[in-house]
């Protein structure tokens, strides 16, 4: 029996594992995947996101970037630039296999598994029927953190409503180009598309995506090609990758009773820009700090850790209320946002409140 069993190494699952076995608790950490492991995602790291690794990653920083260009409809374009860092860029396969060896080094046991085939829980646990190796096991312990992602097979098994919910779907690729550094950040939303495409520079090449604000947009290697060629003169992708980006309507469903859902399992990417390892790492926190109080309280005074999860990631859920209302004005209105978007005064508010940390609902508080 352990304390704690954590479904998904991404940093949800890794957060919480590193922090909970650090506080001296037994958790078992289960992946579908052997790490490294290719993993759809731009690998852009906000300072707020940055902020909140529990342990040093600059070493996995490929690009530091303190300037940005965001391209308007009608192909006019403006730059946004700070003295201060607006994003780091790390390749999230490094990133994840780096943060599941923190996890185990603090003291996690780490396991593959091919398939979660039942959870069950009670008063005292949870206990999960998994299979590997063509073999099943049933494992138990006190609490379950389910963060295995967008698809959440947790999410199903407790019967959260998957209707509450919403994927948007994300492409991405690599693009070798010659001076891949002198490529700024790019946001573009010049293309009728109801999201944006992006290109984040790297080392040798670039990384190329589209995020889609509408969970049925349409997205396929041919739009990422074509993109390419206008942008980038070339239409030599490698590494094609989609996934879905798991954002919520409405009230955030946290879990129930001894499982709590983090990250992209609880719908809690922002649905503006497709932001999620913030919240990821945030949720990751907040669900070990819950457990770890709960599991601490005496017999005769327990306190339910779901309870205090949920009441210490309220700010998380007001932020994405502001993220849902942006994105609804962005991509209804994309010309007129961006032109009001575009003044100094609004921009330098943003990205000064962006590279110092802040979330959306604070910068809009300095207003
Ligand atoms: C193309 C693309 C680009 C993106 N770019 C960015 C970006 O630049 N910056 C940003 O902040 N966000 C970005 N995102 C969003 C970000 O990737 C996610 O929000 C974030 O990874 C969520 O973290 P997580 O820990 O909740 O889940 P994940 O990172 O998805 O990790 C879930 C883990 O669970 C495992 N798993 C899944 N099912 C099971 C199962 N049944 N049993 C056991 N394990 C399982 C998976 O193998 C995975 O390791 C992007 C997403 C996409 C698709």
């Amino acid at each position: 029996m352990y304390d704690v069993i954590i479904t998904g190494a991404g940093p949800a699952g890794t957060t919480a594992g590193y922090l909970l076995a650090r506080k001296g608790l037994s958790v078992l950490l289960l992946d579908k995947k052997n790490f490294p492991r290719k993993k759809a995602c731009a690998g852009g790291i906000t300072p707020k996101a940055m902020a909140l690794f529990p342990f040093d990653i600059s070493c996995l920083v490929r690009r530091t970037c303190r300037e940005v260009k965001i391209i308007r409809p009608g192909n006019t374009s403006f730059m946004i630039k700070t003295k201060d860092p607006l994003c780091y860029v790390t390749k999230r396969m490094n990133l994840d296999a780096y943060s599941l060896e923190k996890a185990v080094q603090a003291g996690c046991r780490f396991k593959k598994t091919d398939r979660i085939i039942r959870l069950d829980q009670d008063d005292h646990g949870v206990s999960l029927t998994l299979s590997y190796d063509g073999k099943t096991d049933i494992v138990r312990a006190g609490h379950l953190i389910g963060a295995d992602g967008a698809n959440s097979k947790v999410r199903r098994l407790i019967g959260a409503q998957s209707s509450r919910i919403i994927k948007l779907p994300a492409l991405e690729a690599d693009v070798p180009v010659k001076n891949a550094g002198h490529y700024p950040m790019t946001f573009d939303f010049s293309r009728d598309i109801r999201g944006y495409y992006w290109i984040f520079p790297r080392k040798s090449h670039v990384n190329i995506g589209i995020f889609s604000a509408r969970p049925n947009g349409t997205m396929n290697r041919a739009l990422l090609k074509t993109y390419a060629q206008d942008r980038l003169k070339t239409d030599i992708l490698t590494d094609v990758k989609g996934y879905p980006i798991a954002t919520s309507c409405g009230k955030v469903h946290l879990g129930t009773g001894r499982v709590l859902l983090a990250g992209d399992a609880a719908g809690l990417a922002e649905p503006l820009l497709g932001e999620g390892i913030y919240s990821a790492l945030k949720s990751g926190i907040l669900s070990a700090r819950a457990i770890e109080h709960a599991v601490g309280r005496k017999a005769s005074a327990p306190e339910n850790a779901l309870d205090r999860y949920r009441q210490a990631l309220g700010g998380v859920a007001l932020d994405l209320r502001f993220y849902r209302c942006c994105a609804s004005i962005l991509y209804r209105f994309p010309k007129w946002s961006l032109a009001v978007g575009s003044c100094n005064i609004l921009h330098d508010c943003f990205s000064r409140g962006y590279s110092r940390g802040k979330t959306l609902h604070e910068i809009f508080m300095l207003f």
